[in-house]
């Protein structure tokens, strides 16, 4: 299917509303019904049918679509959230007794889920270093359900071989996950690679526009009917239809705005990567990336976050340098227009602070739509 069909026409019956161009938000909760035999059939198969807007909508149906089609799948389920989108597909999918084999350090919320949700209904996980595909063949188990990746992360930005992880996982029935939120569907398709559920974090390139937090997550019908007819429908992650149609909005530029940050990250990457200031910049599409084939194998692109770290890096040298920065924006999240820094220690307390640890003195840098020149002069001055 054409990308410019997905992203403008895909699911747009413009003509059941004026034929306006921009899709309208229905906001209702429930629908009506002529006769009771229609009533009875939307009851007996809720997830096919327009009955109440906990499970469907046609808002979010035209998005629902879109997203399908973009990761090349059967179905999507949208959620309220990116971490439900994590969340109720592996509450759904799991049962006691279970276990996950599951990619070291995921998103903060995914290592909660697992430390501290799942254990409550006695599902297990071990955490491997994913950067090999032996470590995670070594920690299947006979009760491994899932595998649960995250590549590349959106920290430190190991990777995970898709393909080869599929490959050992499908011939033992084991079901593989992946958070795709860092690639989106433009720079990675992980369905094609084999992987079964592909969740995202709508709330970043989807969105695009730092106004909306939502989820999503890709697979076969089968699976993701599942997921709705049981714990989608109870636990009610439910996205508002005007979030839905927000991020239909956003859907229209991603392929634009994930080529200007890709383009602007290579130029400022490399900007970096030269100032004496900098010790080393961690972005997959880097030459001396550790990965760097293997994120040329599987990856269309790269995303326009990245970390680096300062030389003789401390708490005083790394909290002077941010809070020097005039433009870039000091926040949590990403994907949106406006750039953003995080330093570790913000998260770190401060006499915790280890200058040894590597993931203590990195900073993350998301790169948004501003322009390269714009953005170094900002970093150029809070480094000096
Ligand atoms: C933000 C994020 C999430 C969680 O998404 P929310 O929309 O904030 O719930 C999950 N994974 C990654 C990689 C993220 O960056």
């Amino acid at each position: 299917m054409d990308l410019s069909y997905i992203l403008n026409e895909l699911g747009e019956e413009r003509e059941n509303y004026f034929n306006a161009v921009s899709p309208p938000i229905i906001q209702t909760s429930n629908f009506t019904f002529k006769t009771v035999a229609h009533f009875r059939e939307a009851l007996s198969n809720e997830y096919d049918a327009m009955l109440y807007s906990r499970g469907n909508n046609p808002t979010l149906s035209i998005l629902r679509k879109k997203l399908a089609a973009l990761d090349g799948a059967e179905d999507a389920l949208v959620f309220s959230s990116g971490v439900a989108a994590i969340s109720v597909p592996i509450i759904s999918l799991l049962k006691q007794g279970d276990h996950a084999v599951v990619v070291e350090n995921p998103y903060s919320w995914t290592i909660k889920l697992f430390n501290n949700l799942l254990p409550k209904f006695g599902i297990t996980c071990t955490y491997v270093n994913g950067t090999s595909v032996q470590n995670i063949e070594d920690a299947i188990q006979a009760n491994t359900k899932l595998i649960y990746l995250e590549s590349p992360n959106t920290f430190s930005y190991e990777l995970q071989d898709l393909a080869a992880i599929a490959q050992i996982a499908k011939p033992r029935g084991i079901i593989t996950m992946i958070d795709n939120s860092y690639c989106g569907p433009l720079y990675q398709q992980p369905i094609a690679l084999g992987i079964d559920l592909v969740a995202q974090s709508a709330t970043k390139y989807l969105g695009g526009h730092s106004d909306v937090v939502a989820g999503v997550v890709t697979g076969s019908k089968a699976m993701l009917s599942h997921i709705f007819d049981n714990e989608f429908m109870n636990i009610g992650p439910t996205l508002s239809p005007h979030s839905a149609w927000l991020l239909i909005r956003g859907l229209r530029t991603l392929p634009l705005r994930m080529q200007r940050g890709f383009e602007t990250a290579k130029v400022v990457t490399a900007w970096l990567q030269q100032h004496p200031a900098v010790d080393k910049v961690i972005w997959p599409f880097n030459t001396d990336f550790p990965q760097a084939e293997l994120a040329k194998k599987q990856m269309r692109g790269c995303g326009s976050m990245f970390s680096f770290t300062l030389k003789n890096a401390s708490v005083q040298s790394i909290e002077a340098f941010c809070d020097k920065l005039q433009h870039i924006l000091m926040a949590v999240s990403w994907g949106g227009h406006e750039s953003l820094i995080i330093p570790a220690i913000a998260g770190v307390p401060v006499q915790a602070f280890d200058s040894d640890n590597p993931r203590h003195v990195l900073i993350r840098m998301y790169v948004g739509l501003e322009d390269a020149d714009y953005l170094i002069k900002d970093l150029a001055q809070a480094l000096a």
